[in-house]
């Protein structure tokens, strides 16, 4: 009974944990109580712990795992995800779990329903074991916006685990969960997997349904896993593709077989290497690395070519203009009057929406609102808002272009491995910048993932990116599992 749990080691997969309950070595309800305790012993904040989680759903968790051991005692088929252990950014909704997004204005707020991605993980037998910490409303790359305090990276104390989806991906490197939920706008689901050194999957926009998320940018929010292996995030994505009638962006389009997808060979595949990526600021060990792994590539038989993202270096300004514009529309509905705090200050109703909103929202997300609404504002609109559609038009045809001739494009995922808590805290624009590598892949749409492919020098992990046609979510983690491959030889 004790076999698995007690050996449990840091970057179980979803199939050791499925296995473990079917052969009987195991049970769900040791694999959740397990975790829970390793979350108990080096999570807390107070201790100097991760703090990736900010609510624990042990009742439910508890629930679904003994539901899990009665099927695997009486010998009925598990579902996919059997008593896997996953945990989700708090900006999704989980019914009976506080959903605060990192904010303080939604201190207290409880949804009364489950986000599709999250009850569709926990139909296929996963045991949801709480909310994990993110940026405030997802803005940010270090998780050093969030309201409740910033996560520690498990590889290195002293480091940002990356963000919005820090949380997600600390939990996994740290041995918390078996897989995570994540969403990302501008990066924020494959940055934090390349900083903390495990595998994060942006979906193509509309594969995966966006109900029950708190949104940010609604054109370009998407949800996707962050797991230990290539094989359980396509078995993850297995069970979160498809059409939502409760999402009207979700598309119809049929999903494929992404776990399947991987038994397909890389050899031949065309990978195409986008020079814009290599530029000016990239750190040198991240270079080498993203280059060995593209040489890696070619030796399994990949036809490595150039391709050219021209628009590229205008990714960033776009992503600023067009994800603050939305996110100062969907901030508007937090006013103190439906969910979350509200001010006790205040005598009129203006003066409680204007303290309740000044009470609760942080200062990266007051910067974001006010950009937002002066780049939307008469007169500006046109130079800003109506340019940046422009551009990311135009960045989306640099993407259809060189997909006409590569089947993946593959380059570094951030300029520079994890930085230090605190580094770039008091700089937004050094903050910006950084997501050089994450936000073209968010304006076009396409699906992108990020893989380990190395460390530092002083030991800290690099990603590497990898970005597919839309709806070509398989033959991304076709070359995915590749690069894994190489890695462990
Ligand atoms: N770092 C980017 C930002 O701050 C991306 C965030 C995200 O993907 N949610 O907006």
């Amino acid at each position: 009974m004790s076999g698995l749990t007690t050996a449990i080691k840091q970057g179980l997969t979803i199939y050791e944990v499925r296995a473990g309950i079917e052969g009987r070595s195991t049970t769900a309800t040791a694999i959740a109580e397990e975790h829970y305790a390793r979350i108990a012993a080096g999570d807390g904040a107070a201790s100097g712990g991760i703090h990736s989680f900010l609510a624990l759903s042990r009742q439910r968790a508890l629930a679904r795992a003994a539901m899990i051991d009665d099927l695997a005692r009486v010998g009925d088929p598990l579902p996919l995800l059997a008593g896997v252990p996953v945990g989700i950014k708090d900006v999704l909704a989980m019914q009976g779990s506080p959903a605060t997004a990192g904010s303080k204005i939604l201190a207290g707020y409880m949804p009364p329903y489950d986000a599709t991605a999250v009850k569709k993980l926990e139909a296929a037998g996963a045991v949801l074991l709480g909310k994990l910490n993110c940026d405030e409303f997802a803005m940010g790359s270090s998780n050093e916006n969030s309201a409740y305090g910033p996560v520690r990276n498990p590889r290195a104390l002293d480091r940002v685990p990356g963000g919005s989806s820090g949380g997600s991906a600390a939990a996994v490197a740290a041995g918390f969960a078996v897989a995570t939920l994540g969403t990302d706008t501008g990066g924020s689901i494959r940055q934090p997997a390349a900083f903390c050194g495990v595998v994060g999957v942006l979906p193509t926009y509309g594969r995966v349904s966006r109900f029950g998320l708190i949104a940010f940018a609604s054109s370009l929010d998407r949800v996707g896993p962050v797991t230990n292996t290539v094989k359980d995030a396509a078995t993850v994505l297995n069970v979160l593709a498809g059409e939502d009638p409760l999402d009207a962006t979700s598309s119809d389009r049929p999903v494929n077989d992404y776990v399947g997808a991987l038994q397909e060979p890389v050899a031949g595949l065309r990978v195409g290497v986008p020079a814009e990526y290599f530029g000016e600021g990239l750190d040198p060990e991240v270079r080498a690395a993203v280059e060995k792994t593209i040489a890696q590539l070619e030796a399994a038989g990949c036809v490595v070519t150039p391709v050219h993202l021209p628009h590229t270096k205008y990714a960033v300004p776009t992503y600023y203009v067009i994800a603050t514009a939305e996110a100062s529309s969907n901030l508007s509905r937090f006013d103190g009057v439906r969910f979350g705090l509200r001010s006790d200050e205040a005598k009129t109703l203006s003066a409680m929406y204007k303290k309740s909103r000044d009470e609760g929202f942080g200062a990266e997300v007051k910067r974001r609102i006010l950009l937002g609404t002066y780049v939307l504002s008469a007169g500006y609109y046109d130079a800003y808002y109506r340019k940046a559609q422009q551009v990311r038009a135009l960045i989306t045809r640099d993407f259809l272009e060189a997909f006409a001739k590569v089947d993946v494009i593959v380059g570094p995922m951030t300029p520079t491995a994890a930085f230090k808590i605190g580094e770039k805290a008091d700089d937004p624009m050094a903050m910006y910048l950084a997501d050089i590598y994450s936000v073209a892949a968010s304006l076009a749409g396409i699906c992108g993932m990020s893989v380990p492919c190395g460390t530092t020098g002083d030991g800290l992990p690099i990603g590497v990116q990898i970005m597919g046609r839309h709806f070509d979510e398989a033959t991304m983690l076709r070359v995915g599992a590749a690069v894994e491959a190489a890695q462990a030889r």
